[in-house]
């Protein structure tokens, strides 16, 4: 179509998915009755596109950036190339500036942004508990500690796409499995059936769920697999130019190939295996859980995490990253197969909850020399002795400020007088600002007064990125933007790399949408992960008041056919 018909049609299409699905009805109703549906079912092999398909499936690539997607994406073989055949949105935008997990998985299916989920971080200081809260924790729980923290999902705000599918069907089942247990939490919500994740030798659940057959076969297998340990992985041809040793204080980068040590469960998840594990982990949910096997569409949430755990320790421009996605490549195209085999006439998604930069030491061999790690006078430690200096202000608990990590959130101690915690933030706000490496910083006050950005994300300003995931009720009393290319932390061999950043790098991700039929395409122009549920909504029919979201149904189907139109 007309570009000038396609801006009409994106400006157009909140309303229009909206209205179609009969969106204005106060409460929460299923679309088009079952009799407006074909009374006969499609075949597996060419299923109509006017019938809802039985299964929903989400993907999410712990920190893929678009970037990634765009070096590697001719490579692929496995299941991104059959991605690659659907509906390709490069620029998918998790628009908001706290570019971490939990913020990022919570946007996927909620479809609202952070500041709305409730989710600002990965954690945040509470000074009520004393301490920084895990975003999947309940620290009402008196069993629950920072180390080891009761996982739960009371912190999400907002429902999930699987929350309202079971509260318009009962019979809808909504089931997510991840190696982490905030993405899986994130991805399912609060009203799912089976929620697994990896916590230190096999796959977990909630306390006081128990551990269901699936779950206990595949640790099994899983155990045989360390106990018994590994070789090396395979360097395709195409990671060959990536494979060059890169110095790190006193380690190296870049040439690591992921051999397994009998009996190693310490570095397990970080290697392609993890994922492989929770590939197989998945497949084995479908039978358990019998997913998409009736009429009632259901929804599988699947977050692989080893993309992340490989970027954090070896960077993502050396061989670690190039093997590990030609096996995640394999490990997607397994997941899809198994599908396929039972019949599942499914929908699938692929995006990230964030995207990621290399190790600043590269980035610089790699023509990027501004990039550099932070300076250490800007960990919340350093900043409390300044600000105590400017101010006079001390804390009773020693340290006056908390946080500073990668959102940039940083908290008060509690116990200060209303006076005292006014001067505080004026002082570190002048600080702050006053540092190089310091792109903005602004106070709660501030971003409090400023509306939540919509429309086209690639454009919003840093106060509107940063207000994306503000809420004052977890976050920060002042917010920190370092410029492009400061990376937080000191580097371990586990950890070089991160995100976290308002910029680009960690903000873009890729959106690939797949169903068997459809007519693919490539649309370069940037939407977001709050796009995703409204998506998914339409295709089942699933209506949803307005407001609901603060994304947009897009329609994934490149033929006439409109899947926003139902
Ligand atoms: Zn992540």
């Amino acid at each position: 179509m007309s570009p000038a018909l396609h801006a009409f049609r994106v400006a157009l299409a909140p309303l229009a998915c909206a209205l179609a699905l009969g969106a204005s009805a106060p409460s929460i109703a299923q679309g088009p009755p079952a009799a407006a549906m074909p009374t006969s079912a499609p075949a597996a092999s060419e299923p109509s596109q006017a019938a809802k398909p039985k299964l929903l499936l989400a993907i999410s690539i712990d920190q893929f950036s678009a970037d990634l997607f765009a070096q590697y994406r001719e490579h692929f073989t496995g299941g991104f190339a059959r991605l690659l055949t659907g509906a390709v949105f490069p620029q998918g935008f998790q628009s908001h500036a706290a570019t971490e997990t939990c913020p990022g998985h919570s946007t996927l299916l909620t479809g609202v942004h952070p500041s709305r989920t409730g989710i600002i971080a990965n954690t945040w200081y509470d000074a009520k508990v004393g301490r920084e809260v895990y975003c999947s924790e309940d620290e009402r729980d008196p069993k629950s500690t920072a180390k080891e923290p009761v996982v739960s999902n009371w912190h999400l705000k907002a429902p999930t796409l699987g929350d309202l599918m079971k509260r318009a069907n009962p019979a809808a089942r909504n089931v997510a499995v991840s190696a982490k247990d905030r993405a899986a939490v994130m991805m399912s919500g609060h009203d799912a059936d089976a929620v697994y994740w990896w916590l230190g030798k096999g796959f977990t659940t909630y306390q006081g769920r128990s551990v269901s057959a699936a779950a206990q076969a595949q640790n099994a297998v899983t155990d045989k697999l360390i106990d018994a340990g590994a070789p090396a992985l395979p360097v395709p041809q195409w990671c060959e130019t990536v494979d060059r040793a890169v110095p790190i204080k006193d380690f190296t980068i870049g040439t690591y190939r992921f051999p397994q040590k009998a009996g190693d469960y310490k570095t397990f998840n970080r290697t392609p295996r993890i994922d492989a594990a929770t590939g197989e982990m998945a497949v084995r949910l479908v039978d358990e859980m019998a997913l998409g096997k009736d009429d009632v569409t259901d929804m599988l949430s699947v977050s692989f995490s080893a993309t992340d755990y490989v970027g954090h320790a070896y960077g993502t421009e050396g061989v670690e990253m190039c093997i590990q996605l030609a096996q995640l490549d394999a490990t997607l195209g397994k997941l899809f197969a198994a599908l396929d085999q039972r019949g599942i006439d499914y929908a699938a998604v692929l995006t990230a909850d964030h995207g990621g930069i290399d190790a600043p030491e590269r980035l610089q061999l790699n023509g990027f020399p501004s990039a550099q790690r932070i300076d250490p006078a800007l960990t919340s430690e350093a900043l409390s002795r300044a600000v105590s200096q400017d101010t006079g202000v001390t804390a009773k608990s020693g340290q006056l400020l908390y946080g500073g990590g990668s959102s940039g959130d940083i908290w008060l101690a509690s116990g200060l007088t209303a006076k005292q915690q006014k001067k505080v933030v004026e002082a570190l706000l002048i600080r702050l600002k006053k540092h190089p490496q310091v792109a903005a910083a602004y106070s709660a006050q501030d971003l409090a007064k400023v509306p939540v950005p919509r429309g086209e994300p690639q454009d919003w300003t840093m106060l509107q990125r940063v207000r994306a995931s503000f809420d004052p009720e977890h976050s920060g009393q002042v917010l920190m933007m370092t410029k492009r290319g400061v990376v937080p932390g000191d580097p371990t061999p586990s950890y070089t790399a991160t995100h976290g950043s308002p910029w680009d790098y960690d903000r873009r991700v890729p959106m690939l949408f797949w169903r068997k039929g459809m007519a693919g395409f490539e649309q370069p122009n940037p939407v977001e992960t709050v796009d995703i549920a409204p998506t998914f909504a339409s295709l089942i029919g699933l209506a949803e008041p307005l407001g609901t979201w603060d994304g947009r149904c897009l329609d994934i189907d490149g033929s006439r056919a409109d899947t926003c139109r139902r």
